[in-house]
């Protein structure tokens, strides 16, 4: 499985893209940095994007990306649980700020929607795919991917501390965890739903205590400002658990 971070911070700027992961050119997971990533040939190449959750930074791309497909007259899929669904065909996906891709072309609509069971294993493009909730400010899953040869990555989307049911539920080769700001704002993190470096230490700990190994980990959805507290921190806490733990960057390619 080749994974690349086109996007992997929670602010848009000239360096930094919103958190969006790409796997074997193919799958996509979240939408915020999709379509000033890739080049139109590569867009056409996607074959399903699935959503974590109805945060904008996570979702923003889908009008721009169902243009291109729309004028090429090619479809997209999109996965999502019902939550996810009921928020962009409420707010977003509704005809008022753009052309309404569910619908239109009348024949055969740019997008298809497809709304998926937390806890449910289903066959996506080859690859075995299972959402799992987590804990953020509102409906949020996060996913495992089992790609054919068995390889197995979990991405957790937006999250705050209380992953002990989600662990059980998955065993991943690799991690890509959310971890937006410093441990001063360990509190923020606990309303929000978003972790800090000790925050992921406890829910690696948790991990680790569980499963009696720990992954290869993947930090992503930092606050650019923060990032070099972060990435200091972070650097403890993998010296502490005598893991490899990293920060993401835009453009990082990882091979499992
Ligand atoms: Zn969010
Ligand atoms: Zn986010």
């Amino acid at each position: 499985m080749n994974i690349k971070l086109l996007g992997a911070h929670n602010c848009e700027s000239q360096n930094t893209k919103f958190v969006t992961l790409l796997i074997d050119d193919s799958l996509v997971l979240d939408a915020g940095g999709l379509t000033s990533s890739l080049s139109l040939s590569a867009q056409q190449r996607l074959k399903a994007i699935l959503l974590t959750h109805q945060h904008y930074d996570h979702i923003r791309d889908v009008p721009a990306l169902a243009m291109n497909f729309y004028l090429s007259g090619a479809t997209i899929n999109i996965y999502a649980t019902l939550p996810v669904y009921d928020a962009l065909t409420a707010h977003l996906l509704n005809g008022k700020l753009y052309r309404n891709f569910l619908e239109r072309p009348e024949a055969n609509p740019t997008i298809k929607f497809i709304v998926i069971e937390p806890h449910k294993a289903e066959q996506i493009e080859g690859y075995t795919i299972m959402a799992v909730p987590v804990n953020h400010s509102v409906p949020a899953v996060g996913y495992q991917i089992t790609s054919p040869d068995g390889r197995v990555l979990f991405y957790t989307g937006d999250t705050g501390p209380g992953l002990a049911d989600c662990w059980e539920c998955v065993s991943p080769q690799l991690l890509i965890t959310e971890v937006t700001a410093s441990n001063k704002y360990e509190e923020f993190g606990r309303e929000s739903g978003h972790l800090t470096p000790s925050l992921l230490k406890q829910e690696l700990d948790a991990f680790q205590e569980l499963k009696g190994y720990l992954p290869q980990v993947v930090v992503v959805h930092m606050s650019p400002g923060l990032e070099k507290e972060i990435e200091a921190e972070i650097a403890v806490i993998a010296r502490d658990l005598n893991g490899s733990i990293v920060l993401g960057y835009e453009g990082m390619q990882l091979n499992l």
